[in-house]
């Protein structure tokens, strides 16, 4: 593996505007940007051409599941996936590994099991559960980037949502530390009713399984979590924002100073209700993709900055919890996995506008490093910034297949699909990792602490 020097491109994505340019690298940090002619001689030089050189993606929302489901991704799987698809840094999310990250000791464990194994930055989120408001404290000092809960059941049995009770006991803890809450905001209450009348409906019915999570589970969990944020002056992040009826209320708050951000997900965005065909549970989320007027109300709420940025959720499980073969929606796995794919799924569905390559890296970079509080050194190609950069082509096309998927398991919604924009290099902390299909060296990735650089 070689430690660059310089990287350059026609064009280069910075803070100020997409421009030719020279980014110099000492040890690791982008050290100085100069005019594109400005370029050292030598091979530890790497030229962009036309292609657009910006920072790495961060992903703060992935389940990789390792240690415990290890069969359904795994460190060394999810991070190839990321390198490939242009994600330098991404934040593990607490649950679907065995433990769940609801105590240090687990958060331990989990370090242990990525241990040389990470080919981009990991961090780590801990859990909030009922029963573990003693834990959070611990967890903060060990290195977690904040919290996440749920407020309807988790799909694990070893990772229960919480109630407002448990929330009014982990609340003032959370903002006493001034750590984010991040937040599956669906409450059971509508679910529940909405289930009642679906009893003898047929499973394998795509509009069943939307009926079956109505948007009023997910404005209700909204209001809730906007009337704590602000009653205990807490950071509260809305995770996988999938109804344009929960936007005005975010908008409403943010005018109001409530310490709330909202995050959206590829698959909101790049999917249409109308189009996903019975039976084809490699669609299956939760909240579920809504309708096609819904999903341009989420690029609108993005574009306002109501919605704050776009993260994966990435969330795969062996092919046969999928329950492809029965086409039940009811029963199968509720989790996409994309993780290699959110760049070209939202570049693809991006209108072109003179600014998009900076909404790009303020929706999947820059906006994600902020909320785990990695913005001073990750999420831009600035003086002093780690060199964590993706090199693609935002016009080249590719169709997605199995076989360049590096994720443990290929289902993904995406396949068959003709995204636009191929990741042609990915470099970490100044070095090479990825090279147009190839993997260079050994996993390199930091396992990151919370305010460490
Ligand atoms: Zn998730």
């Amino acid at each position: 593996m070689t430690t660059l020097h310089a990287i350059r491109s026609k064009r280069v994505v910075t803070p100020k505007g997409v421009r030719a340019a020279t980014v110099h690298l000492r040890n690791g940090i982008i050290s100085s940007i100069t005019g594109y002619h400005d370029f050292p001689s030598g091979k530890h030089v790497y030229d962009g051409g036309e292609s657009v050189v910006m920072p790495g993606l961060v992903d703060t929302h992935v389940h990789i599941n390792e240690p415990g489901r290890t069969d359904w991704e795994g460190f060394e799987t999810a991070t190839r996936a990321a390198a490939a698809g242009g994600v330098t840094t991404l934040v593990d999310m607490p649950l679907n590994s065995i433990p769940a990250t609801t105590t240090a000791a687990a958060l331990e464990s989990k370090r242990i099991a990525a241990h040389k194994k990470c080919w981009v930055n990991v961090g780590f989120w801990g859990g909030v559960v009922p029963g573990n408001a003693g834990e959070l404290h611990a967890l903060y000092r060990a290195g977690a980037f904040g919290f996440k809960c749920f407020l309807v059941p988790s799909g694990v049995p070893e990772f229960q949502n919480v109630s407002e009770d448990d929330l009014r006991a982990a609340l003032p803890i959370l903002a006493t530390l001034d750590t984010p809450l991040l937040v599956h905001s669906e409450l059971p209450g509508p679910i529940e009713e909405a289930n009642k009348k679906l009893l003898k409906s047929d499973p394998t019915k795509y509009k069943n399984w939307f009926l079956s999570r109505p948007a009023s589970a997910e404005t209700t969990a909204v209001a809730m979590m906007i009337r704590l944020a602000r009653e205990f002056n807490a950071r509260v992040h809305i995770v996988h924002l999938s109804s344009e009826l929960s936007v005005p209320l975010i908008r409403r708050a943010k005018k109001v100073g409530v310490r709330i951000t909202a995050e959206t997900c590829p698959h909101y965005l790049f999917f249409a209700s109308s189009a996903i065909r019975n039976g084809r549970t490699e669609y299956k989320c939760a909240p579920p993709i809504r309708d096609l007027q819904n999903n341009k109300k989420l690029w609108t709420a993005l574009a306002k900055s109501t919605i704050d940025f776009v993260v994966s959720d990435h969330s795969p499980s062996p092919p046969a919890m999928k329950c492809l073969d029965t086409g039940d929606f009811f029963k199968a796995w509720g989790g996409i996995a994309s993780l290699q794919l959110g760049l070209p799924a939202i570049w693809t569905k991006m209108t072109a506008r003179t600014d998009s390559l900076n909404w790009l890296v303020r929706w999947m970079s820059s906006g994600p490093a902020q909320l785990a509080g990695l913005e001073k050194h990750k999420g831009a190609i600035s003086i002093g910034y780690d060199a964590d950069i993706v090199v693609w082509n935002p016009e080249k096309r590719f169709t997605v297949r199995p076989k360049i998927l590096q994720h443990r398991h290929k289902i993904t919604p995406y396949a068959k699909h003709e995204l636009r924009g191929v990741v042609e290099a990915t470099f970490l902390r100044g070095e090479m990792i990825y090279d147009r299909g190839c993997f260079l060296g050994t996993p390199q990735g930091a396992l990151l602490r919370r305010g460490e650089r």
